[in-house]
């Protein structure tokens, strides 16, 4: 006889932000590095050139395909992805460091990406960010303006596609609201 212990609750360390492309991800971390800036968020390593106001080493680290190769083929990415025509991926090493100095971390990175985390790292915990429906996406996609039709299409093509994801992910927070957003990523990293 007896009780059986509790199991420690283990707090996700390692979360994962995904979801369509032009759901508001990025716009949601930018948001939550305004309020928290303490808050270490990984910077990926993309093909994709620069949008106007972004800087190598800030959003992203910006390289070529070539360096881009290197990253690959020295085991130096967490992962990576191929979305709409560019590469993609989460620098290892950094994230590891964060996650052994029992900090925690969040990835704001697509859907491909955030399956191939689960598989290497079982205890992260994915978080779907849904857009309040399928005609905001649209009108968020369209509207950003940076981007040329071709490209906008292969994006609502991909986001079509993504949304049917849902299923596959821990939790879904919808965007109806990017500071409620950010408030509850935070509380589920336990950050406040
Ligand atoms: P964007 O070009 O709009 O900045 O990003 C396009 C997509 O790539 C977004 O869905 C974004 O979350 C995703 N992304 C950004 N960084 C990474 C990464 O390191 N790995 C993967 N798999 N996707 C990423």
């Amino acid at each position: 006889q007896g009780v059986a212990p509790t199991p420690p609750v283990r707090r996700p360390r390692l979360t994962v932000l995904s979801g369509p492309s032009g759901v508001g991800k990025s716009t949601v971390v930018a948001h939550l590095r305004t309020v928290h800036p303490e808050v270490w968020l990984s910077v990926s390593a993309t093909t994709r050139k620069p949008r106007p106001g972004e800087q190598h080493g800030v959003q992203y680290f910006f390289v070529d395909d070539d360096e881009f190769d290197k990253l690959v083929a020295n085991g130096e990415l967490l992962e990576w992805a191929e979305f709409a025509g560019n590469r993609y991926g989460t620098p290892r090493r950094a994230v590891l460091d964060k996650l052994s100095a029992g900090e925690p971390v969040l990835l704001e990175i697509d859907l491909q990406g955030a399956r191939l985390v689960r598989e290497s790292m079982p205890d992260a915990h994915l978080v779907f960010l849904a857009p309040p429906s399928w005609d905001e996406l649209v009108r968020r996609l369209t509207g950003r303006g940076t981007e040329s039709p071709e490209v906008i299409e292969r994006r609502l093509a991909a986001a079509r596609i993504e949304l049917a994801a849902e299923s596959e992910f821990d939790q879904t927070l919808v965007n109806t609201s990017v500071e409620d957003v950010a408030r509850e990523l935070l509380a589920l990293m336990e950050i406040v």
